[in-house]
C-alpha cells in the first residue's frame, strides 16, 4: 500500500519493531496516515514553526507532520522501544525530526525548538490533562508555544470547549478560554485507533492569546474557581465562603449573584471577581 513517504506502513513498522501496544503507557495508535496527516493539517501551516510532539509512538502523527511541511519537529517518546521506528523516520527527513526517549513531563524540550512553537500530540490518556494544564500555567505569559493541537478523551475536549450551564463546564474550561480561543477540530471513533479504547475521542486545537481574555491574578482566579467548583452544588456565598473578607459584597461588585452557582458564572464574571478578592 502507498504511504505518504516512502517508509513501510505503519502497520508492516508495528510488526517488523515487535511494538505491540502497551496499555500502561496509554497506547492507542493511528494507523492510517491520511488520517495522521488530515490531524497534522488541523494545526495550520506547519512551514514556519517547529513542532513539539508528545508520545509519538510508531510515528504515524510525526510522519504526518513532516509530510505537511513542520520546519522541524522535536518528539518526546517514553517507551524505548520506538526508538529504531523514529531513527528510520529522521534519516527521511534529514535534520527536521530530533527525538527524545524519556518522559515528556520530567523532560525540558525548549533547548532545540525555534520560535513560533506550536504543540501537536496524540496524547497518552493517563498523562493528557496535566501536560495541557502545565502549558497553560507557564511562569510567564506568553507561553513557548503559540498553539496546541491534541487528541483527548472526547469528554476532556468537551470540558475544554465547555460554556456556562453545562455539566461539563469547570476548571478546565475556564483556565483553557481565559488564555486561548479553543475549537474542536474532529471526533475520531475508537475505531480509528489499534487497539480501539473504550471512549471517543476528538481533536481540540487551543490558540493563544497574548493576554489573557480578562484581566485577573492567576493565582487568585485559580483559588476561587477551584474553591466554587470544588462544592459546584452550593450556592457561591457558601462555596466561597472564608476566600476573604466581605466575600457577598465583592460578589455583588463583581456583578454576581451571592445565591448563583459556580457553573452559572461566566470568565468575564470570575475575573471580575478575581479583581475584587485582589483589592484586599
Ligand atoms: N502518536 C502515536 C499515534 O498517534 O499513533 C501514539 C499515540 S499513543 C495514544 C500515546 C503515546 O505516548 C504512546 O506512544 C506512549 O508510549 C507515549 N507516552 C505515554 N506516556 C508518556 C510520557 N509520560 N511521556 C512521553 N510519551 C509517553
Amino acid at each position: 500500500m502507498a504511504t505518504i513517504d516512502n517508509l513501510p506502513t505503519l502497520r508492516e513498522v508495528i510488526e517488523t519493531h515487535q511494538l505491540a501496544a502497551k496499555k500502561s503507557l496509554g497506547q492507542n495508535f493511528l494507523l492510517d496516515l491520511n488520517l495522521t496527516a488530515k490531524i497534522a493539517r488541523q494545526a495550520g501551516d506547519l512551514s514556519g514553526s517547529d513542532v513539539l510532539e508528545i508520545g509519538p509512538g510508531p510515528g504515524g502523527l510525526t510522519r504526518g507532520l513532516l509530510a505537511e511541511g513542520a520546519r522541524k519537529v522535536l518528539a518526546i517518546e517514553k517507551d524505548a522501544r520506538c526508538a529504531p521506528v523514529l531513527e528510520e523516520i529522521a534519516e527521511t527527513y534529514p535534520g527536521q525530526l530530533e527525538f527524545i526517549i524519556g518522559d515528556a513531563l520530567a523532560v525540558d524540550p525548549l533547548q532545540s525548538l525555534q520560535k513560533p512553537i506550536r504543540v501537536v500530540a496524540n496524547l497518552p490518556y493517563n498523562v493528557g490533562t496535566e501536560l495541557l494544564v502545565r502549558w497553560l500555567t507557564p511562569k510567564q505569559w506568553p507561553p513557548f508555544w503559540d498553539s496546541l493541537t491534541l487528541m483527548f478523551q472526547k469528554e476532556v475536549a468537551l470540558r475544554i470547549v465547555a460554556t456556562p450551564g453545562s455539566k461539563a463546564y469547570g476548571r478546565l474550561a475556564l483556565l483553557s478560554q481565559w488564555r486561548a480561543d479553543v475549537q474542536i477540530m474532529m471526533e475520531l471513533p475508537p475505531e480509528a485507533f489499534t487497539p480501539p479504547p473504550k471512549v471517543h475521542s476528538a481533536v481540540v486545537h487551543l490558540k493563544m492569546l497574548p493576554e489573557p481574555r480578562f484581566p485577573a491574578n492567576a493565582k487568585v482566579l485559580s483559588r476561587l474557581t477551584a474553591a466554587a467548583f470544588n462544592q459546584r452544588r452550593k450556592m457561591l456565598r457558601a462555596s466561597l465562603k472564608g476566600q476573604a473578607p466581605d466575600m457577598e459584597d465583592r460578589l455583588v461588585a463583581a456583578g454576581i449573584k451571592p445565591t448563583q452557582r459556580a457553573e452559572e458564572i461566566s470568565l468575564e464574571k470570575f475575573c471580575a471577581l478575581a479583581r475584587e478578592v485582589e483589592k484586599g
